[in-house]
């Protein structure tokens, strides 16, 4: 079943303008932008433009032109950002066991620097 779209949750009033973000991508499917607390001396949220929510749903009804869109332009924020040398990490929280708090799909990108062990 396809989780309701909350257009109210705050990726949805950044991709309206609504409130700031500070961008570092943004094309016909996908924007890119710092995480307000970042985790890592990198920390990139890369979110699609449409309303998903989940990954399943995404990946299961998005047009076949979004996905490859949003799978491209995570590729190319890593690449833009010096990262594919040294390597980084991507993540999505899913739903509340994934520990999701936005309730807009977004994968985060970690780099700059050494990780560490990811889950506790
Ligand atoms: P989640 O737990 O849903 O995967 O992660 C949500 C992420 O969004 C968190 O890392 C949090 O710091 C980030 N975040 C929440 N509100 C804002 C905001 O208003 N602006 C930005 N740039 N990041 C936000």
């Amino acid at each position: 079943p396809t989780l309701p779209y909350d257009d109210q949750n705050v990726f949805a009033k950044i991709l309206r303008g609504e409130i700031p973000c500070n961008k570092v991508y943004e094309d016909e499917h996908a924007l890119a932008f710092h995480d307000i607390a970042p985790q890592a001396p990198v920390h990139i949220l890369v979110i699609p433009k449409g309303p998903w929510v989940s990954w399943d749903d995404f990946s299961e009804r998005a047009p076949a032109d979004e996905i490859a869109g949003f799978v491209r332009a995570v590729g190319h924020v890593a690449r833009e950002q010096g990262l594919p040398v040294r390597g980084y990490r991507l993540l999505a929280n899913v739903g509340r066991n994934g520990g999701q708090e936005v309730p807009h799909l977004h994968v985060h990108l970690f780099g700059g620097g050494p990780l560490g062990p990811m889950l506790a």
